[in-house]
């Protein structure tokens, strides 16, 4: 599974990533920045303990505002934000169950 594009709206502050399946995954920034894979943020991971666990996030001017975001190899991006964070690097299977945990929590229109 690995994106054909990757587009970013600016206005919208939305990234969306076409898949090769077909489906599109739209994510708004801030919620790239919430759920930022890094150590820092969510706590460190090993032998499924949480042997670090996250600090309390407090709001940092410019956070949600995303600078840039650079390929890393064949499976990631990595995003760099406007408070200086570059540390979090999104895989696509990240991704991807970001993509199906957001749309399951989202309330759904009859
Ligand atoms: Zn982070």
């Amino acid at each position: 599974m690995r994106p054909v594009q990757i587009k970013r709206d600016s206005a919208a502050k939305e990234l969306r990533i076409t898949w090769d399946d077909g489906l599109i995954s739209v994510f708004p920034i801030k919620l790239l920045r919430d759920e930022c894979p890094c150590a820092g943020c969510k706590g460190e991971v090993l032998f499924g303990k949480v042997y670090k666990p996250a600090p309390l996030s407090i709001f940092q001017e410019g956070m949600y505002e995303l600078v840039s975001l650079t390929a890393v190899g064949q499976y990631a991006i990595q995003a760099v934000w406007k408070d200086g964070h570059d540390t979090g690097i999104y895989s696509w299977e990240y991704l991807r169950a970001l993509d199906e945990a957001f749309k399951n929590t989202a309330p759904t229109t009859p």
